[in-house]
């Protein structure tokens, strides 16, 4: 079957998201220099809209850079060689806090837990104890390669009933889709992307941080993540090396909105429609990855038996133009992910849901028509 005329491209990944033209089109309206008195009230405006979003006591810093452009700067300024840190994982991007210690020569200790679900309390407790000399620990608030949220309060709570240690949480999939709050979840330093639930092309990283961070940078040799330059700069209106400008003027109108609709109400957006897809899919029969601690920006899949997991995502995507995410790393093929986090709404996902349901059927798993979908239109009702 070729694909049929006018089908619409739709992303249903947990980032890149589906971006609003309204925030595509802005820059295109007009595109100050970067060096200007309008771009530096632009910037500080982001800089302080954000701050009321992650509740930090110091307004965030904009870094032109990936997602993961951030992580490195928390590690490369806030630990220095040979530093004992704690990194929890449970999938794919824990595994990256994890490789960016140690490829900074932290001496790393870890707590994990298995792909799909979270790790122990307890055990966390017992390493904090066991290691007084931990200067930091690092985790996620989403595991996206998993869909599973871990407990930031809790996590944090247990550290600083033990420890000494910086907070240091990768919220690039949590923020938004969850209620966030850095101060009084006492996190010390929060990162987070702009092509997530902020719904903006990739290339801008956020990292916001505590006065007690700010405290603790570190004396390693560094360049362009130099936090305590930056700052210096930003806090005038400008990044010091050249920001990626329309992204930053993309990003006023996002967080305008953003404000304009309230993060409680996004947040409960966000988990109201991460049940109602786990929801249709249990009604398809599909087994969910995880049994608890679901993410709702992400959920991920089981692949049923006799199909191809790879298959799976390649039709949905050249057959009805709907982009899944795979499974990553040991999951791969055995896996796929739906995203609903940013700018998707609750008729997106009929879309989603409906492809889906044609593409089980394409591959010889049949359902009756309707019934994931029926199933996500009555949770929402
Ligand atoms: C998307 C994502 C990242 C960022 O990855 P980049 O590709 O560098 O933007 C990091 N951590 C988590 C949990 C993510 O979901």
């Amino acid at each position: 079957m070729d694909q049929e005329p006018f089908l619409r491209s739709r992303l249903f990944c947990p980032g890149p998201t589906p971006t609003p033209v309204a925030f595509r089109t802005a820059p295109l309206v007009r595109t100050p220099y970067h060096r200007s008195e309008e771009f530096y009230r632009r910037f500080l405006n982001c800089r302080s809209l954000m701050q009321e979003i992650i509740h930090s006591e110091v307004a965030p810093l904009i870094l032109t850079c990936s997602g993961t452009g951030a992580l490195e700067a928390a590690v490369q300024n806030l630990t220095a060689e040979g530093d004992e840190v704690l990194v929890i994982h449970c999938g794919r991007f824990g595994e990256r806090w994890r490789d960016i210690c140690k490829r900074y020569l932290c001496t790393v200790h870890t707590v994990e837990a298995p792909y799909g679900s979270v790790p122990d309390i307890g055990a966390i407790k017992t390493a904090l104890i066991k290691n007084p000399g931990i200067k930091a620990v690092f985790f996620q608030g989403t595991e996206t390669s998993t869909a599973v949220t871990l407990p930031i309060q809790t996590i944090a709570d247990v550290i600083r009933q033990n420890s000494s240690a910086l907070i240091i949480v990768d919220a690039i999939s949590y923020l938004l889709a969850h209620p966030f709050d850095m101060q009084a979840m006492a996190v010390d330093v929060v990162a987070f992307a702009s092509q997530k639930a902020f719904g903006l092309a990739p290339g801008l990283a956020f990292l916001g941080l505590s006065p007690k961070a700010w405290q603790g940078i570190s004396k390693r040799p560094r360049f362009y993540f130099d936090l305590n330059d930056e700052q210096r700069s930003q806090d005038k209106g400008v990044s010091i090396w050249t920001p990626a400008i329309d992204l930053v003027i993309s990003l006023e109108v996002c967080l305008e909105r953003v404000k304009a609709i309230g993060t409680n109400a996004i947040a409960d957006w966000h988990r109201q429609a991460a049940s109602a897809v786990r929801g249709a899919m249990q009604a398809l029969d599909l087994e969910l990855l995880a049994s608890d601690h679901f993410a709702h920006g992400v959920t991920a899949v089981r692949i049923p038996r006799g199909i191809d997991g790879k298959a799976l995502t390649r039709h949905l995507r050249e057959q009805y133009a709907a982009t899944f995410a795979g499974g990553q790393g040991p999951l791969e093929g055995k896996i796929f992910r739906i995203g609903h986090l940013g700018f998707v709404d609750r008729f997106d996902l009929i879309a989603g849901i409906a492809a889906l349901e044609f593409t089980l059927n394409d591959l010889g798993r049949k359902v009756a028509f309707g019934t994931g979908v029926g199933t996500y239109m009555k949770a929402l009702r």
